[in-house]
C-alpha cells in the first residue's frame, strides 16, 4: 500500500510541476520556431527560402538572393524588452569601404562600435537630410553620396512608421549592410517579421543596389584594397585585433561587437549563419 501511495504522490507531482514547463516550452517553440507560419510567408514574398536552424529557441532564417551578394533576415529577442527585434543583413560581394549608423528616433552612440564613427548633422535644408534620425560615419563624403538618392532617403524615412516599430537601425560596415526594427513587446515573431519584414527587405536591396555602384566607383577610383584593413570600417587595424575564432578574419573589437559577430558571410560566427549550411528544410 505504501507503494502505492508514493507512487501517486509522484505522478500528482509530475503532473504539477513538471507538465506546465513542458507544455510552457512546447507553446514557446510553437510560436517562435519554425512552424511559426510568418516566416514562411515573408519567404514567398521577397522571393526567398527559408531555413529552419537547430534548437527550439532558434529563429528559422529566410535567405534571399541580392543583385551584389545574399541576405538573410530573421528575428531576435530585443535585450532587457519582451519582445523582438527583425533583422536583416546583406552581405555585399564588393566592400564599400566605410561604416556608418542611422537611428530613428534619434539615438545616442552605443558603447561598442567602430573606432571611427562619429556624429554626423544635417539640416532640414541639406540635400541628404533624412528626417528625424542620427547619423553617426566613419566617411562624411561616402555617406552623403549615398544619401544624395532621393529613392533611398524615401525608403530610410518611412521606415519607422512602414514598420511599425519602435526604433529602427540602420548599420553600414564595410560589405555589410544590416537594417533592424525592434518591435513592441506582446507581438509574436512570426507576427512582427510579416509587419517589419518586407519594408525592411525593400530598404535593404534599395541601399545594397547604391552600395554596388558605390563599391564599382571606387574601385576604378582608388584600385585595389590596401593592407591590413579591418573589413567592417575600412579603417587600419590597431593594435590587438579582434581575431575570429571560426574564420581567422581580423577586425575592431568595438566592429565586431558592434555588428554582433563576424561580417564574413561564408563564416559560422556570422550571427544568422544557417547552421549545417544549405542542407536544412527549405520551402520555395
Ligand atoms: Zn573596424
Ligand atoms: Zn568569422
Amino acid at each position: 500500500m505504501a507503494v502505492a501511495a508514493m507512487l501517486w504522490v509522484a505522478a500528482a507531482a509530475l503532473l504539477l510541476f513538471v507538465a506546465p514547463a513542458i507544455v510552457a516550452a512546447v507553446e514557446d517553440a510553437w510560436r517562435t520556431g519554425p512552424r511559426d507560419v510568418g516566416f514562411w510567408t515573408v519567404a514567398r514574398a521577397v522571393g526567398g527560402t527559408c531555413h529552419v536552424p537547430w534548437g527550439r529557441r532558434g529563429s528559422p532564417v529566410v535567405l534571399f538572393p541580392l543583385p551584389d551578394g545574399e541576405a538573410r533576415l530573421r528575428a531576435v529577442r530585443t535585450p532587457l524588452r519582451r519582445g523582438w527585434t527583425i533583422e536583416a543583413r546583406a552581405y555585399q560581394r564588393r566592400p564599400f569601404r566605410f561604416a556608418a549608423r542611422l537611428c530613428a528616433p534619434p539615438s545616442p552612440p552605443v558603447r561598442w562600435r567602430a573606432p571611427g564613427l562619429a556624429p554626423l548633422e544635417l539640416f532640414p535644408g541639406e540635400a541628404e537630410h533624412v528626417d528625424a534620425s542620427s547619423l553617426e560615419t566613419t566617411d562624411e563624403r561616402l555617406l552623403r553620396w549615398l544619401l544624395r538618392h532621393a529613392e533611398t532617403r524615401r525608403c530610410l524615412d518611412g521606415l519607422l512608421d512602414e514598420t511599425k516599430a519602435v526604433n529602427i537601425e540602420v548599420l553600414l560596415g564595410g560589405g555589410l549592410v544590416l537594417v533592424r526594427a525592434s518591435m513592441r513587446a506582446g507581438i509574436p515573431a512570426g507576427s512582427a517579421v510579416e509587419m517589419a519584414g518586407p519594408p525592411l527587405v525593400a530598404a535593404l536591396r534599395r541601399l545594397s543596389t547604391d552600395l554596388h555602384d558605390l563599391a564599382d566607383a571606387l574601385d576604378e577610383a582608388e584600385g585595389g584594397p590596401p593592407g591590413a584593413v579591418c573589413p567592417a570600417c575600412w579603417a587600419e587595424l590597431g593594435e590587438d585585433p579582434a581575431l575570429c575564432r571560426t574564420c581567422g578574419a581580423r577586425s575592431h573589437r568595438g566592429c565586431r561587437e558592434m555588428v554582433g559577430g563576424c561580417v564574413s558571410a561564408a563564416c559560422g560566427a556570422a550571427p544568422d549563419a544557417v547552421p549545417g549550411g544549405r542542407r536544412e528544410r527549405e520551402v520555395a
